[in-house]
């Protein structure tokens, strides 16, 4: 039994980020009594350190890698002037507007927030605590999200002068120089928008090459067009220190030939770093919650997600790249690359893969014809929208 005490819900949710959201949407509408337990801000990840203010971001770096074609299309636009500062308040000011329209969905739904940071109590039916008060409900969703991973100062001296993705949305200025360690999304999309609106960046990976757990072409093709951005790609290299100095950050790099086992590590550093920016992964937010078996949780660390597929029937792709018709009249120019998973007699799609101009918009579409169960056939058959990228998706051969 849970203590007397305990405000009764049908339906608790630990978490105010995308997922709790929904689930307590859902709930309330299926008429179920249902509280949102949140410690920081609604929106979570998402709408505050994620998504949402990366897409503003990232909108604006779309912006300054037009203005380089704009002499080509005709445009004497003059020097654009950059401010990040101005950039930063309307963000921050759209994300808070945001908070509040999801504070007020809440109510109208008649869902109530309670604020503050749930932990579960040792009563016999799960309960949870938030701020001395106690809750209870038969059914309770842990929707906690995560956080960005951090090393420690003893695993890498000096680790802590840097920061992470939650301290990118900080930034009051755009760094001059910025290094970023990792390989994943996150590390890629930074790297691409610091890089893009002015800052002179590095990527430093482990490996040689960056999102190494998508589509092996997307990963090639992604750390070709990172490095003919101008960013500067330290494959097969780690970060051994990093010492503040008078004048910056001075991060020190191991490389490693991964060809020559026994050759030495080489050494070099790069100085007047102002922004040393962690994008080694994340870790779950489920340390703080009491945990324990009498709940019946289970938790498993280091869990990876592969799509593997098996199957007798035959796999079959399809693939293609091109110059998007964009850079038809301009100087710069990036590729576009496709990719069709097919499998059986049929050519079910199971897989389809895009990069490019334009790419994030057009996944959308595909995604529900995918879903539907579309076959190759059903995209060969589908009229071309001309002339646009996503038109070779239907006249791949
Ligand atoms: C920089 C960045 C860019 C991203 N870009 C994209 C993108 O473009 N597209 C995409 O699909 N995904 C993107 N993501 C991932 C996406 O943001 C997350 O997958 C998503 O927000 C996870 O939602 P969630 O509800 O599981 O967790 P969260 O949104 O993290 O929500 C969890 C909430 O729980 C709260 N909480 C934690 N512990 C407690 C507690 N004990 N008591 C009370 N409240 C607690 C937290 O404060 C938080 O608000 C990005 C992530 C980052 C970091």
């Amino acid at each position: 039994m849970a203590s007397d005490s305990a405000t009764r819900f049908d339906f608790l949710v630990i978490g105010g980020g995308s997922g709790g959201l929904a689930g307590a949407r859902r709930a309330a509408e299926l008429g179920a009594a249902t509280a949102v337990i949140e410690s920081h801000k609604l929106g979570g990840t998402c709408v505050n350190v994620g998504c949402v203010p990366k897409k503003v971001m990232w909108n604006a770096a779309v912006h300054a890698e037009y203005l380089h074609d704009h002499a080509d299309y005709g445009f004497e636009a003059g020097h654009a002037h950059f401010s990040w500062e101005t950039l930063k308040a309307k963000r921050d000011a759209y994300i808070s507007r945001l908070n509040h329209i999801y504070r007020s969905n809440l109510d109208k739904a008649k869902i109530e927030t309670i604020q503050g940071l749930a932990r579960f109590t040792d009563d016999p039916e799960p309960t949870v605590e938030v701020n001395g008060r106690k809750y209870t409900a038969p059914h309770i969703l842990i929707a906690t999200g995560g956080r960005p991973s951090v090393l420690s100062d003893n695993e890498v001296p000096g680790a802590s002068l840097g920061i992470t993705s939650d301290g990118f949305f900080e930034l009051e200025s755009l760094p001059r120089r910025s290094v970023i360690v990792g390989a994943g999304y996150i590390a890629v999309e930074m790297a691409g928008i610091l890089s893009t609106l002015g800052s002179k960046t590095s990527l430093i990976m482990r490996q040689n090459g960056v999102l190494r757990n998508f589509d092996n072409l997307i990963s090639t093709n992604c750390t070709k067009e990172l490095q003919n951005s101008g960013i500067d790609l330290w494959k097969n290299s780690q970060v051994k220190s990093v010492r503040k100095t008078d004048t910056g950050l001075e991060v020190t790099i191991v490389t490693k030939d991964p060809e020559k086992k026994n050759e030495e590590e080489k050494l070099s550093t790069i100085q007047e770093v102002d922004c040393l920016f962690w994008a080694i992964g994340r870790v779950p937010n489920t340390s703080g919650l009491n945990l324990s078996e009498h709940l019946n949780v289970h938790l498993f660390n280091n869990f990876d997600f592969h799509l593997i597929f098996i199957g007798k029937e035959s796999v079959k792709t399809y693939k293609t790249s091109f110059t998007p018709m964009y850079h038809a009249i301009t100087t710069r120019k990036t590729e576009c690359i496709m990719k069709l998973v097919c499998v059986g007699k049929e050519e079910k799609v199971v897989g389809l893969h895009m990069q490019g101009v334009g790419c994030d918009e057009m996944l959308q579409g595909f995604a529900v014809a995918i879903n539907m169960g579309a076959t190759k056939a059903d995209f060969d058959k589908t009229i071309a929208i001309h002339p646009t990228s996503s038109e070779e998706f239907v006249t791949m051969r």
